[in-house]
């Protein structure tokens, strides 16, 4: 092998589910098998890197400053369903049960992991709750410990002049699973099935 393909192995095998072989067919894929095809990767790359962003209210993937679900005025805004990654919103969109507006908050916390308030996307949930008309907060994180603990430091950080029902999902879904390992029916019925969390 060559440094350049080394270095190109390397950085391969650093992104999540890929190990050193796996790596390296893909390291081999790219420069030798299907070089044509480079161009292209790197264009989708580049111009993916250079456009794509958080959305700045829910923290959900974005183009501009907001997302399409933000953007869109058919959503309800008085509903925010928080979800910890980009692909549990993903699998709540899919099963087509919830019209309202979501916040990612990009993790959970962990201290065993050193993962910190400061460390999610919580502070702007804050503010969203302080600044837009939110009755219906629906915690949609994992059914662990973990999970847990987040909702309970949601739930302990709300705006203390306003009344926000706080629900939350995983009933019935997998213990220590989040939603993305959940079908459409699952979700649906979780979501329709949410309880008062406080
Ligand atoms: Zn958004």
């Amino acid at each position: 092998m060559t440094p350049a393909f080394e270095k190109l192995q390397k950085h391969l095998k650093q992104l999540p589910g890929l190990g050193y072989r796996s790596a390296e067919r893909i390291a081999l894929h790219l420069l030798v098998e299907k070089p044509a095809k480079l161009p292209e990767l790197v264009q989708a790359l580049e111009e993916a890197a250079r456009s794509v962003r958080r959305c700045e209210r829910c923290g959900n993937l974005a183009e501009g400053d907001r997302c399409e679900i933000c953007s869109d005025p058919r959503r309800n805004s008085q509903a925010v369903c928080v979800v910890e990654h980009v692909p549990d919103l993903i699998a709540v969109e899919r099963s087509g049960a919830f019209r309202g507006t979501y916040h990612v908050l990009h993790g959970k916390l962990s201290p065993i992991h050193g993962i910190a308030p400061e460390d999610l996307n919580l502070r702007s949930l804050e503010a969203r709750l302080i600044a837009e008309p939110i009755g219906e907060l629906i915690l949609a994180l994992s059914n662990d410990v973990e999970g847990e603990a987040t909702c309970h430091f949601i739930t302990q950080h709300l705006p203390q002049d306003k009344t926000i029902a706080v629900t939350r999902i995983g009933f019935g879904l997998p213990s220590g699973s989040g939603v993305l390992y959940a079908d459409s029916t699952t979700l649906k019925s979780a979501l329709e099935g949410r309880r008062d969390y406080r």
